[in-house]
């Protein structure tokens, strides 16, 4: 932090040490940097000066020399007057254009002097409709013929929003060199922005899943707040309510905040993790929202716009901290949220420091919070795309361990019947044999009994684990309850079943289970059932396998009936 500041330190020395100019503006150098330095300025303290008052100020030594290249004020400040003298050295006029590069400035009033006198002038702002501009443009600009020798250029600018002053002076062919560059920028961005947003609705509507509306409606705030202040809105979407020009960019940056934290609390499930914090978030937004909208209705712009600022700047702190205790909190798809937090938070702190001349201006660090925004936006949609991967892991998951028995990792009941009912309904159709084996292990309550329930488990897993390798492709065994399985065997006749079955008894009497140091060895009981009928039903048939079954541990057990 401290060595942070010394360089700031030292690279405002610098800009100062270079940006220092006793020389006038020549109106023949191309600028495509703001001309701030080339700047006297007066702050107005009480009553507004006229053009005459600010001319005598001038006399009166009570204006500054900029010493930045990149001319601020602060939000809420009294009105400023700019003076500049700019010399045209040749024999012949220059035509030039100013552009004062900010869209909100309430009231512009613009005087170009020749020999004390107004040669030229201009009066416009935003608090006037958009069609009434002398050149239709987001930002102010003016158009202006330079006669040989100096001419003085007075600008006072009145409005309680951020007083932000990049004046440029520039031919026509570089100024729409240069608006052409940001056109194509903004189309980048609100076409992105865009897209996500139409993507995330169809989302919505196919998931329903209220996460996606959510943040669809903070790329809606983050559009429109965004085209809001670039003065975009008021050149296409509003340009005869001034009424609402004035409102539009506090009111716009409060729902943009607001939604940013409605969605932060769907998406990180802070209702059920965090309850309190939740109620925080929610309450506290509402309390915020309800001085904003007393702020409208009291007509306090200053107000309004103050409360806004320091509204994004507690949205942009809680965004970080909500994303940094879901993580810890082990909320895997938070570290996408972090890293867009984070993101969103340093890039706009990057646009605050330049709109308030702590940083040097630069067109990519005063545009900071756009980048930060285009890849907060594409990390917040895979963080989403993340959740959606982990829920449908979540589902799969459910829906296998609903199918399969936990102990013996085969089928369950339910999933015997799902697989063997279509397979059963083409058989009748088509009068094809089919035929059931139902497997019990003999005597099994004497082996828990002597070797313990584990034991127990062990031989019904080993069991299963055998029988799972041992049967045809097609065939569907499960585990029908306790120490029963079942096995279903299409296109089997009965004789086939039966080989089987023995097959499988013999087996099974081979198998060595470990308990212990004791090795086990069990036996089996097989009941075999077949049909070939088309009224018939799988219970039927399975209650034939059970008739067997029963014959089968009547007549000794370990045999096949
Ligand atoms: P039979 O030869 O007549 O089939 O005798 P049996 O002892 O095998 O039959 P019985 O139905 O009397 O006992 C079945 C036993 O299986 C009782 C129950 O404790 C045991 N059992 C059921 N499910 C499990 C299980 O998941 N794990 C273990 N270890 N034992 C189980
Ligand atoms: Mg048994
Ligand atoms: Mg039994």
């Amino acid at each position: 932090m401290k060595y942070l500041l010394i360089l700031i330190a030292a690279s405002s020395a610098i800009s100062y040490s270079l940006s220092a100019r006793s020389e006038p503006l020549d109106v023949a150098s191309n600028n495509n940097e703001p001309i701030g330095h080339y700047a006297y300025f007066l702050k107005e303290t009480t009553s507004p000066l006229s053009l005459k008052d600010a001319i005598n100020a001038f006399s009166d030594e009570h204006f500054t020399r900029s010493k930045e290249a990149f001319l601020s004020f602060g939000i809420g400040s009294k009105a400023v007057w700019l003076r500049f003298d700019i010399r045209n050295r040749t024999n012949s006029t220059v035509s030039k254009r100013l552009m004062i590069k900010n869209s909100w400035i309430d009231k512009i009033d613009v005087y170009f002097l020749r020999n004390n006198q107004v040669a030229q002038s201009y009066h416009t702002g935003d608090a006037q409709p958009f069609s009434v501009r002398p050149l239709e443009n987001r930002f102010f600009i003016f158009d202006h013929v330079f006669q040989p020798g100096t001419t003085t250029l007075y600008i006072r600018t009145a409005t309680p929003d951020p007083m932000v002053l990049p004046v440029y002076l520039s031919s026509i062919d570089a100024f729409v060199d240069r608006q052409m560059l940001e056109a194509y920028s903004y189309g980048f961005l609100y076409g992105g922005i865009f897209v996500l947003l139409a993507y995330n609705l169809m989302l919505f509507f196919s998931l329903k899943s209220s996460r996606y509306l959510y943040y669809s409606f903070y790329l809606t705030f983050f559009l429109i707040t965004n085209i809001s202040y670039t003065g975009h809105g008021f050149m296409w979407l509003w340009p005869d309510s001034p009424r609402w020009q004035l409102w539009s960019n506090p009111v716009l940056m409060m729902a943009f905040a607001i939604s940013g934290l409605l969605f932060a609390t769907r998406f990180l499930n802070t209702k059920k993790y965090f309850p309190r914090l939740h109620r925080t978030v929610i309450y506290g937004s509402a309390g915020f929202a309800a001085m904003q909208v007393l702020a409208v209705v009291s007509g306090s712009h200053l107000a309004a716009l103050l409360l806004a600022f320091f509204f994004i700047f507690v949205f942009s702190a809680s965004m970080v901290f909500l994303g940094a205790i879901s993580l810890y909190a082990g909320n895997k798809s938070a570290k996408y949220f972090l890293a867009a937090s984070i993101t969103h938070v340093s890039t706009s702190s990057v646009t605050a420091l330049v709109v308030w001349g702590i940083m040097p201006y630069s067109i990519l660090a005063y545009r900071a919070i756009d980048i930060g925004m285009m890849i907060d936006a594409i990390l917040l949609a895979m963080a989403l795309a993340d959740q959606f991967r982990i829920s449908r892991q979540g589902k799969i998951q459910a829906e296998k361990l609903a199918k399969v028995d936990p102990l013996t990792e085969i089928n369950n009941r339910r999933a015997f019947y799902q697989f063997v009912r279509p397979i059963w309904s083409t058989g009748q159709r088509h009068k094809h044999d089919m035929s059931i084996i139902l497997l019990d292990i003999d005597r099994f309550k004497r082996i828990n009994d002597t070797y313990g329930h584990a034991h127990g488990d062990r031989v019904l897993i080993s069991l299963a684990t055998m029988l799972k390798n041992e049967i045809r492709a097609g065939d569907v065994l499960a585990r029908w309850g306790g120490e029963e399985f079942v096995l279903f065997l299409p296109e089997t006749r009965l004789d086939t079943a039966k080989s089987i079955a023995e097959r499988f008894r013999k087996k099974i009497s081979e198998l060595c289970i470990q308990a212990g140091s004791d090795t086990l060895f069990i036996t089996v009981s097989l009941g075999v059932a077949h049909t070939d009928k088309a009224d018939m039903t799988i219970d039927k048939l399975i209650t034939a396998a059970d008739k067997q079954l029963y014959s089968a541990k009547e007549q000794g057990r370990d045999r096949v009936c």
